[in-house]
């Protein structure tokens, strides 16, 4: 049996959990210092911005289009799995075009998605109104209908849920101190807890935030950097705009995220540390993002703030999101982080890529 210790319980390590679980050859342990989902993962909206998103060519697209498509076959699986209810919105993504007029450019888009399977609608001013009569500026949009949003935390759980029904032991509450590095070998022996060594033939580090301190001593260490985002979660009587198309709003880089009964969640800030300095919540820096939300949707003025938080994005510095690699100068340590703004798209894909490091999936489009 081949042991792999995953460190971290995020989207992303859960996600990688339960795609290796299927192999029957691994024995697989996952560590994280918390319970599921509690870091970035969950303060994330689930905005899956793939058809709709500007990257064409590439790694970029190929993960995007890979994680799209999985998502919709496993959404279902783990329901099946677990009988469990994951909120998936299957109505797409509406990107209004409130300053700029590229209409060449995303015709242009428009053409390339039609030729890579995919669909984008543009939308003049009165189909939008049509459409979406809840949305005041009266202004083009993009519809991207094979774009979705998910419950990033019920999701992380339902996958946690399922990798243990497949023999994943979860050691939760049980935080990484370091990797136990060999370098006469260029290998990782496992990790060290405060409980001792956990050996492993494979550690995946999906370890968000996490990854700087875990890969300190290595000779590449890979510092990932926060970005601060604020969000809430406003309740209205009932649901704005046809009750049947609830689709995401998006304007101004806000979401408008449709939650159904008349709950949307609203996000979300983008706040980098100032110089030299710590990242601190601000509550005042979410008023521009409700006033923003506000003036895409009015009604949203009569809504019920019931809740606010924030979290901290991984961000890989001097480098793309995200780091998906084998760590050089450790053969067996798998970097799977820094996923930035698209964590939760990305997930999907990551795990696949994992398996192609790993030399599990030698017919994987991802390659
Ligand atoms: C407000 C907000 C909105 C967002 N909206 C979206 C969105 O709409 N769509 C999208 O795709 N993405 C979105 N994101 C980004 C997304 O949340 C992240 O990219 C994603 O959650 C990263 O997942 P992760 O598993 O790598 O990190 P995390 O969720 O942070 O998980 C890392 C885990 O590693 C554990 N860990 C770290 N170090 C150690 C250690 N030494 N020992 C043990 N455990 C350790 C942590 O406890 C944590 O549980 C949003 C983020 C924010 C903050």
């Amino acid at each position: 049996m081949t042991r792999v210790i995953i460190v971290g319980c995020g989207i992303i390590g859960a996600t990688i959990a339960y795609e290796l679980s299927q192999i029957p050859s691994l024995t697989i342990t996952v560590l994280d210092q918390q319970p599921p989902a509690q870091g970035s993962t969950g303060a994330a909206l689930g905005v899956l911005m793939g058809a709709i998103s500007h990257k064409v060519r590439g790694r970029a697209w190929q993960l995007r289009e890979f994680s799209l498509r999985r998502y919709e076959t496993l959404i279902p699986e783990l329901e099946t799995a677990t009988g469990t209810h994951i909120p998936y919105n299957r109505q797409g993504i509406v990107l209004l075009r409130l300053d700029e007029d590229n209409e060449a450019g995303w015709r242009s888009l428009a053409e390339t998605r039609q030729q890579q399977g995919w669909s984008l609608e543009l939308w003049d001013a009165a189909q939008m109104q049509t459409h979406c009569p809840q949305v005041a500026p009266i202004v083009p949009a993009v519809y991207s209908p094979q774009d979705r949003q998910l419950h990033p935390a019920y999701l992380t759980e339902a996958l946690v849920t399922a990798a243990r029904g497949r023999g994943v032991t979860f050691l939760l509450n049980t935080p990484v101190e370091a990797l136990a590095l060999d370098m006469n070998i260029s290998e990782c022996r496992g990790v060290h807890t405060r409980q001792g060594l956990q050996e492993a033939d494979w550690i995946i580090l999906a370890s968000g935030l996490g990854t700087t301190s875990l890969t300190q001593d290595l000779e590449t260490p890979l510092a990932v950097g926060p970005v601060l985002g604020q969000a809430a979660r406003l309740k209205l009587s009932q649901p704005m705009g046809h009750p049947d198309f609830q689709p995401v709003i998006t304007g101004y880089d806000i979401h408008i995220v449709p939650l159904g009964q008349g709950e949307y969640w609203v996000g979300a800030t983008v706040e980098f540390p100032p110089d030299g300095g710590e990242l601190a919540v601000n509550p005042e820096n979410l008023t521009p993002v409700l006033e923003g939300a506000t003036a895409l949707c009015p009604t949203l003025a009569q809504a019920e703030i019931v809740q606010t938080w924030s979290g901290l994005r991984p961000r890989p510095s001097q480098q793309p999101a995200p780091v998906i690699e084998v760590i050089p100068g450790a053969t067996n340590v798998i970097l799977a982080t820094g996923h930035y703004r698209n964590g939760v798209l990305l997930a999907p894909a990551t795990a696949e890529r994992v398996k192609v490091l790993m030399g599990l999936a030698t017919d994987s489009p991802l390659l």
